[in-house]
Parts: structure tokens; sequence; C-alpha cells
């Protein structure tokens, strides 16, 4: 941009993240609207908060009632939500903290930018996968009983796609697992690769 420009920081990210004696990064949860993205995001960070390791969970509906106010649900639009959210997430990966993102970030197109935005060692893709039978079961808002009888334009899984990622890190079935396996799986995983 003209006449902006960057000023570099002393303190690097590995310095917060060997002050924090953690890694920080973004783990992304994707997969359709009531598949346990956000249940599995926040359990995940009050077991990681008990281990002392700094987390922010960011989720789909608390960005757009806040920072993403202004968006709806047209491609443009919801192109724009995520470039927010990568942009948001890049300044707390930055700042040393461990993001749990839940969006159902239907587009593989999507994934795959965000996935660009950040080095490898600093993000993680969990597909959270549960049939459009089960989360319809679940449907904890209403949202889908909204989206059928056509109150909700859009509504992914309904009136708009979702495409399954082909190459996630990780794989949470929902619909086979309990809650606790899930939690387990996420937990176990991000120890794997070294986040903690
Ligand atoms: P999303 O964030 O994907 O829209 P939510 O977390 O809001 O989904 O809702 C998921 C619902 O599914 C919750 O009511 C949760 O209790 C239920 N659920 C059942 N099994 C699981 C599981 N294994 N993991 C996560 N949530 C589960």
């Amino acid at each position: 941009m003209k006449h902006v420009y960057f000023h570099n920081a002393d303190i690097t990210i590995r310095d917060r993240n060997r002050l924090n004696n953690h890694k920080s990064g973004l783990v992304w949860f994707t997969g359709l609207s009531a598949s346990g993205k956000s249940t599995i995001a926040h359990k995940v960070e009050k077991e990681l908060f008990a281990k002392s390791i700094r987390t922010y969970v960011l989720d789909g509906d608390n960005i757009r009632h806040g920072l993403n106010s202004d968006l709806g649900f047209s491609p443009a639009d919801r192109r724009e939500n995520i470039r927010r959210i990568v942009e948001l997430s890049k300044l707390f990966v930055d700042a040393g903290i461990l993001v749990l993102a839940a969006f159902v970030s239907p587009c593989r197109e999507d994934r795959a930018y965000i996935r660009k935005q950040f080095d490898a060692s600093h993000f993680l893709e969990i597909y959270v996968k549960c049939s459009l039978e089960e989360c319809e079961k679940r449907d904890p808002k209403g949202q889908y009983k909204r989206a059928r009888k056509g109150v909700i334009l859009n509504y992914t899984g309904v009136s708009a796609p979702y495409e399954e990622p082909d190459t996630p890190d990780l794989v949470i079935d929902t619909e086979t697992m309990s809650l606790e396996e899930s939690i387990r799986a996420a937990i176990t995983f991000l120890n794997k690769k070294k986040f903690f």
C-alpha cells in the first residue's frame, strides 16, 4: 500500500513462543454446522488453559456479530469473512497465541488460501466430520429447520454446498466418536505436532 510502511518488531514469534513455552499457531476446524466444531474447540481450549497454554477461540457466530457484522453469505462476503479472520489470526499467532478457529468454511479454495497464509509448522486443518442427516437431527439452534423452510437462504448443506477436505491434517468423526474421544483426539494430535 502506498505510503504505508511495515514496522518490523524487535520481538519475534520465536521469542514469544520461547517465553510462553509452547508454539503458537492456527488450528482450523472445518465442517458442517452442528458437526461439533465449536463444542470441541471450547473444550480443547479449557484443557489447554489448565496446562498454561495461551489459546483463543475464534468462532463463526461471534465474529459475525462483531468484526464481520457487515458481511452476509454471498460468495464475495464469504471470501471477505475468511480474509479478515485470516488477518486477525495472523496477529494472534504472531502474538504467541494458539488460535482455535471454528468456521464452516465450505469452500476448498478458501481453505487452501488459509493454509497458504501460514508457515506449515504453525497451521493445522481439522475436519470435524458428521453427516448432514446427523447434523440436522442435532440442529442445536434450529437453523437447519429454518433453512429447510427457506427462511434462511444459502445454508451450507441444505441450499449451499460443503466441499469435503481432501487432505485435512486430522479427521474427527463426531458421529462415531464421543465428545470426550473427540477432545482427546484433538489434544493428542496437537501434542504430536509439537505445539506443546
Ligand atoms: P458447530 O460449531 O460445528 O456448528 P456445535 O459445536 O455448535 O457445532 O454443535 C454440535 C452439537 O453436537 C452439540 O450440541 C454437541 O453437544 C453435539 N455433539 C455430539 N457428539 C459430539 C462430538 N463427538 N463432538 C462434538 N459435539 C458433539
